[in-house]
């Protein structure tokens, strides 16, 4: 795992402050144009990385708790966030720009109306390790704004309707502005009856005349093979309904840790416990995959902490046929306990070793260096 506190020489829980200042510290220190270092560039880039992480909030949450997977999170952001349903007026008022005034209305033309396409929602979602690995089928349930089922989005308990009195029933406002240029008047969209020059009798008493309800939407939602925590899926025109149209539905991904796989994208690792004997002499032991366990032929003479390699018994990549593979470390166990038997045995191997030997030569190269 990247390790950014410590590339900012901080602990983890750094605050926002201290991030800052160890930044433009370290920054300026290892900044390739300062430095004489010829790893600068290296290091530089790793400062900035650490620091781009680090004071995003959202992302600075995601690496604390996920690590390295933090980046899964990312996709699902930038496609997520503010920038989704914005438009065009919204990033000039942003800039305090008044688009709202006599602005527009100078060269002719008309305030856009706002369309309200309906919010997205964002659901986060809880699957297990295996589920995530082979896939799995989901029954899901979440509030969302919707239509009114009972005036079908109109707001009107009947059909009956009345002349809009805001507008008369032509549907568009007349606006005087006082600019330094004189009076200008403008038209736009009646906002009471929006344009229809109507209103209804009686608002609709499912929906108190809004059009919309919040209802329990239930899906059955398909996660693919392979998917990742932080992944997420995007279900089109299933978010809150709008005027003009339907948000999307996105579903984070957690998944729960597994008590014997870590999982680094597509491979996965685990540890077995083998026995001195078994390492000395070699052996044929059964080890945990994916899919039930399999042989694994040990050779004489392993250490511990020797790697083996499981070719694709690893996921499936998602979206794709490639498989990763599973890596198996041996652990060597010691034993706590033993038999008679064992003891017996174990107390002439000790004689035969001679290993109190062995290492007054090991010591003896060392202190010759002295
Ligand atoms: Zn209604
Ligand atoms: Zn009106």
């Amino acid at each position: 795992m990247t390790d950014y506190y410590s590339i900012l020489g901080l602990q983890k829980g750094a605050s926002i402050e201290e991030i800052k200042k160890a930044y433009k510290k370290l920054a300026k220190q290892h900044h390739p144009d300062i430095s004489k270092d010829p790893n600068a560039e290296k290091k530089f880039k790793e400062i900035v990385e650490a620091y781009q992480v680090l004071s995003d909030p959202e992302k600075k949450q995601n690496y604390d708790n996920y690590g390295d997977a933090y980046k899964n999170f990312q996709g699902y952001q930038q496609g997520f966030g503010q920038g989704m349903d914005f438009d065009f007026e919204d990033i000039f008022n942003q800039f305090g720009f008044d688009f709202g005034g006599g602005f527009g209305d100078l060269f002719g033309s008309r305030k856009r109306e706002k369309k309200d396409f309906g919010k997205n929602i964002k659901i986060d979602l809880t699957i297990n390790f295996e589920e995530a690995v082979f896939g799995v089928e989901k029954n899901i349930s979440y509030e969302r704004i919707q239509k009114c089922s009972f005036c079908k989005g109109t707001g009107a308990e009947n059909s009956r309707e009345n002349v809009c009195n805001v507008c008369n029933g032509r549907g568009v406002e007349i606006r005087q502005q006082r600019t330094p240029f004189g009076i200008f008047q403008s038209q736009s969209t009646c906002r009471k009856c929006k344009g229809t020059g109507k209103i209804p009798e009686k608002n609709c008493s499912n929906c108190q005349g809004s059009g919309f309800e919040t209802k329990t939407n239930k899906i059955k939602i398909k996660i693919p093979a392979g998917i990742n925590i932080g992944n997420h899926l995007r279900l089109k025109e299933k978010g809150h309904e709008g005027k003009d149209g339907v948000g999307d539905l996105y579903i984070v991904i957690f998944v729960e840790p597994h008590d014997i796989f870590k999982r680094d994208e597509e491979d996965i690792y685990a540890e077995i416990p083998i026995s001195f004997s078994e390492s000395a002499l070699g052996a044929t032991v059964e080890v945990p995959t994916l899919k039930g366990t399999v042989e694994l032929k040990i050779p004489a003479g392993t250490q511990t902490g020797t790697i083996f390699r499981l070719k694709k018994k690893g996921i499936k990549v998602l979206n794709s046929n490639l498989v990763g593979d599973e890596y198996i470390k041996v652990i060597i166990e010691t034993p706590k306990k033993l038999s008679k038997k064992q003891k017996e045995l174990l107390e002439q191997l000790k004689k035969e070793d001679e290993f109190n030997k062995k290492r007054k030569s090991i010591f003896k190269k060392i202190f010759e260096n002295f």
